[in-house]
């Protein structure tokens, strides 16, 4: 059976992303099909969802005004897998520290946008991730740091000089960094495919 995988399109890196959820889903033997949101009404039928990065204000500002903010925090709610990448991670925060982003709060975690300095400080990164076995590299892009991780369920997967850069909470995974951005779809198959928590999903909704 093919997965449907949506990518939040309002704005940032949507072909990237399409491309590291396919050459993930064939890594993992899965089908997918990816589909494009800049609408309400196509969430509801995703078994699984990317949020790129970009400017989260400008991604908060879209999603709120096309509708499709609700439509992310029921397919949360439903225990479908959400990444949220650099800008979609601010997003997806409960404290952006930035009046201009109105957080979905789906990872109880703080975030300092672009922490790690402009765009010309933009640097690729060995990095150790929970629940993969070699260095990740990942890309920072005025990368946003994790400072404050809630007494709930986040749990903080990567850090980069001491500052947190990967988390997760149920579904959610949140990075800094840009995995859509290399050749290397870990990242993606680790939200996806490696738990199976979309597949099972989506075999118990066609039944
Ligand atoms: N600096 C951007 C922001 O705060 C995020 C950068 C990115 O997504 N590469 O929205």
């Amino acid at each position: 059976m093919t997965l449907v995988a949506g990518v939040v399109a309002v704005q940032g890196d949507v072909a990237e992303h399409a491309d590291a959820i396919e050459r993930a889903a064939e890594d993992h033997g899965r089908a997918v099909e990816v589909r494009e949101i800049r609408e309400s009404g196509i969430v509801p039928d995703c078994d699984l969802l990317a949020m790129p990065g970009g400017e989260s204000t400008t991604i908060s500002r879209l999603v709120h005004s096309e509708g499709i903010a609700p439509e992310i925090r029921d397919h949360v709610a439903a225990g479908k897998p959400l990444l949220a990448t650099c800008a979609g991670l601010i997003v997806a925060s409960s404290d952006a520290g930035d009046d201009r982003v109105d957080e979905l709060g789906l990872l109880d975690v703080a975030v300092e946008r672009n922490a790690f300095g402009r765009q010309k400080d933009s640097f690729e990164a060995p990095l150790d991730v929970d629940g993969l076995d070699e260095p990740y590299p990942a890309v920072f892009i005025r990368a946003p740091a994790i400072d404050d991780v809630g007494d709930g369920d986040a749990t903080v997967l990567a850090s980069w000089n001491e500052r947190p850069v990967a988390v997760t909470e149920g579904p959610v995974i949140g990075t800094s960094f840009h995995p859509e951005l290399t050749a290397d779809s870990r990242i993606h198959g680790l939200a996806f495919f490696e738990n199976d928590a979309a597949t099972v999903r989506a075999l118990e909704n066609t039944q």
